[in-house]
């Protein structure tokens, strides 16, 4: 597809109000669920803003929560340490991101081992992307080179319940949109059982790719990840890299707001507000969140989705 339309799809999928979307009409049938994505903290005060924000976001009953990985293996430690502190202060059902790349065969399957042994049952299998700060590398012949491998090395380890990536836009690498879709489909059938997306705006992209899952056989749930947009400059330095199109229109909302932060976060919130209605309305049941280890515009988005504060909060300190 080319970039032009992909835009005028996104503006034809996105902008609710020319569809008939009612902003008041509220969920539709059935339960939803949500999910939220952590990283683990590089200092004393985005610590603080983690466990603040889990602290918020745990009231409202998640399915679980996820805690990435650097690729390389470079965040091993801090990724265990939070996702311990998430088992040991709360009851939420913690799934540590596992990448491969750069790490040997051993220690993902020493990691796996530690994981089933310490009660978690959810992994999310990512192959990552090559690391370019640390230049840490693996002999190929030692490493799971693709996420595919990944996930067949966890499954000899245990009966982990793994969620592997998506791509509605088509992953940078991929030699074309039919192969990345055959990748999606072998992780499935090497035993993943969901597949989370890669961040999008352009609602008409996720629709049609999971029209397309399930023409080719993936039976899974393919759970869009949604990302709201805290800063836009951020956000499309992030969309460059992984390819995710940014549709005209959104980027005309924050035309000028450089240096307005604020009402730029509260246009980011109305945006994912108007994103996630509208695939409510196309039968998505389950979202999960990009958080950036912030709660607000999440649990406002939530709020708006019509899920409320179901679980007492947890104590955690930081
Ligand atoms: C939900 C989600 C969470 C993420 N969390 C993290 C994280 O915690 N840490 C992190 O570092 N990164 C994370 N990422 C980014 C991810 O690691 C990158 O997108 C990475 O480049 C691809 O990972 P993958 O598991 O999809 O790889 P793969 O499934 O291996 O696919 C990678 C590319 O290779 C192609 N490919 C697959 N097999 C072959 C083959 N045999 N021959 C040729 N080409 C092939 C695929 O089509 C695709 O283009 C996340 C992404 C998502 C969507």
């Amino acid at each position: 597809m080319t970039n032009v339309s992909r835009a005028e799809s996104g503006r034809a999928s996105l902008e609710p109000r020319r569809d008939g979307h009612d902003p008041e009409a509220g969920p539709t049938a059935g339960e939803l669920a949500v999910s939220f994505e952590f990283f683990p903290p590089t200092d004393p005060e985005m610590e603080v803003t983690l466990w603040n924000s889990v602290r918020r976001l745990s009231l409202l009953a998640p399915r679980f929560v996820s805690v990435t990985y650097g690729a390389d293996g470079s965040t091993r430690d801090r990724t265990l340490e939070i996702v311990q502190k998430l088992r040991a202060d709360t009851s939420l059902a913690v799934a540590p991101h596992v990448t491969s790349i750069g790490s040997s065969r051993a220690d993902i399957l020493g990691l796996a081992r530690h994981y089933w042994a310490s009660g978690i049952r959810h992994l999310v299998a990512l192959r990552g992307d090559p690391p370019s700060a640390t230049g840490r590398t693996c002999a190929p012949s030692d490493t799971f080179r693709w996420g595919l491998d990944l996930v067949r090395g966890l499954r000899s380890v245990a009966e982990f319940d793994i969620s592997v990536a998506a791509y509605p836009e088509t992953h940078p690498e991929a030699r074309s949109a039919r192969d990345d879709l055959d990748n999606l489909r072998a992780k499935i059938d090497a035993g993943a059982t969901r597949a989370i997306t890669q961040f999008f705006f352009d609602n008409g992209a996720y629709l049609r790719f999971r029209d397309a899952c399930v023409a080719a056989g993936v039976s899974v749930p393919v759970v869009p990840g949604i990302l709201p947009i805290n800063r836009f400059s951020q956000v499309q330095r992030f969309a460059r890299r992984c390819g995710a199109t940014i549709p005209a229109w959104i980027s005309k909302r924050f035309d000028g707001l450089d240096e307005d932060a604020e009402t730029g976060r509260l246009l980011g919130a109305a945006v994912a507000v108007e994103q996630v209605e509208h695939l409510q309305r196309h039968g998505v049941r389950h979202f999960h969140f990009y958080t950036l280890n912030r709660a607000d515009v999440t649990y406002a988005i939530c709020y708006a989705l019509g899920i409320r504060p179901r679980m007492a909060a947890v104590r955690t300190t930081a």
